[in-house]
């Protein structure tokens, strides 16, 4: 780690007078704190991105396999989006009035999930808070579940986990407003008796859950799982909210289309406006009505829901064009096949220097995990993790000039990426691998 960190300050002058810089008027040198989680000393600072690299300020270029963690899963810069929202800006950018392309973006997303009736936010936490907050009002019940080890956002009700079967506020939870065990249930994922007990006592307004974990490593479902989690939440009255803003790596339509799924309410973000800010959610017909007959004319813009920027009409452009020409069927048929042979390379280093991890894919995403046994529940993911060989890993790798999510070991493929990016990252998590191995 030592060896890795003076190499990378010695090829990051740039980056490293403009961190210095940067301390005086930001808290901990960057504009969000996320941002000093990278494994470098200081963050290298961006000058270019497009498609699938992105240039630092000390001129050495990266493949991006971050893509500002699903937020480019675009690629940067997409020259469809890109044009869309110039022209928009020039013919304004934020009314609170409609405009068409909210309808044509409403019904591509119901063509796209399977939901009649759409709103829009800025971003996939707001989608999920005014999703759950919906719930509650329209069932009359106080507590949402949620799968242990889940993220969706700064969303105070998921900020919860379970230890030795007792749930408390997950670690780092900054000033929660009431203790989480209050407003939510949590069970692991894959668990069906839990669900069914949790759901038993018929106090749960909504379960909300990715269709696969992704926020700690890839945990998949079992098969069957999602068809117990259906039939147990309508058996029990509570709301199904599926969050597709990472499973949108599985295709056009995330999970939910490509494997049938019916979801009450679904949210989507980050990408589907090109990187502009912009978020989804969607109902059913039954719980659309049940939403206009709950929301009073007089108190619609009091209520909790909303935002003033939220629906403006450059993100809804960017989120026509997006939806139209970049995050297309044709997209994905070059990207699954690029994270396959990610996936490939890694799997081939991993048998060649015996080193016992496993790697795993949804779609467009794949990850490594530090531990032989396929994780069956965010419990045991969270057991596989290891905060200093992460920051060792991606360090290597962000040396040799490819960039992983500084949370887990994930990779996300973009659209313009080429087979000799994917090659770029093999060649370098082999030599790795050969180092850590090494007698
Ligand atoms: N849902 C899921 C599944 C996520 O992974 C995230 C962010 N990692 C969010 C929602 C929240 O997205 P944002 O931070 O853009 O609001």
């Amino acid at each position: 780690m030592d060896r890795e960190t003076s190499r990378f300050v010695e090829a990051h002058p740039r980056s490293a007078e403009l961190f210095e810089r940067a301390r005086h008027s930001l808290l901990g040198g960057v504009p969000m704190n996320w941002m000093s989680k990278w494994p470098s000393p200081f963050p290298p600072f961006v000058a270019d991105a497009a498609g699938a690299h992105f240039q630092c300020v000390d001129g050495h270029d990266y493949v991006d396999l971050c893509l500002g963690d699903t937020g480019a899963m675009t690629g940067h810069a997409p020259p469809q989006a890109v044009e869309a929202i110039a022209a928009q800006a020039a013919r304004g950018s934020t009314l609170m009035l409609p405009t068409e392309d909210a309808i044509w973006v409403g019904e591509e997303l119901s063509a796209r999930f399977g939901l009649p009736s759409w709103q829009f936010t800025l971003s996939a936490t707001d989608a999920n808070r005014f999703s759950i907050r919906l719930a509650r009002a329209i069932t009359d019940r106080p507590k949402i579940l949620v799968f242990n080890w889940c993220y969706h956002g700064s969303v105070d009700e998921a900020f919860i986990t379970l230890r030795d079967g007792v749930a408390g506020p997950r670690d780092g939870n900054l000033g929660p407003p009431v203790d989480p065990a209050l407003t939510t249930r949590v069970v692991e994922w894959n668990d069906i008796a839990a669900l069914e007990a949790a759901l038993a006592h018929r106090d749960v307004a909504a379960v909300l859950a990715e269709p696969v974990m992704t926020n700690i490593g890839i945990v998949h479902p079992e098969p069957g799982f999602h068809d117990e989690l259906r039939r147990l939440t309508r058996q029990a009255g509570t709301l199904l909210i599926l969050d597709e803003t990472h499973t949108i790596c599985a295709g056009p339509g995330g999970c939910t289309a490509a494997w049938g799924l019916e979801p009450d309410m679904l949210v989507i973000g980050k990408p589907i406006a090109g990187g502009l800010p912009a978020g989804a959610y969607g109902f059913s017909a039954q719980v659309a009505d049940r939403i206009a007959a709950t929301i009073t004319l007089e108190h619609a813009d009091v209520g909790g829901i909303g935002g003033t920027l939220a629906g403006n009409a450059l993100s809804l452009v960017a989120m026509r064009a997006t939806l139209s020409s970049v995050l297309t069927a044709g997209a994905y048929a070059h990207t699954i096949p690029l994270a396959e042979r990610w996936t490939d390379g890694v799997a081939a280093a991993l048998v060649e220097h015996a080193l016992p991890w496993q790697v795993t894919r949804l779609g467009c995403r794949a990850e490594y995990l530090f531990g032989p046994t396929r994780p069956r529940s965010g419990s045991e993911a969270a057991a596989m993790d290891d905060f200093a060989l992460q920051r060792l890993t991606h360090l290597y790798a962000l040396n040799r000039g490819v960039l992983l999510t500084p949370f887990h070991n994930m990779a996300l493929v973009a659209p313009q990426a080429a087979e000799a990016d994917i090659d770029r990252h093999t060649a370098l998590f082999r030599e790795m691998a050969a180092e850590l191995t090494a007698p």
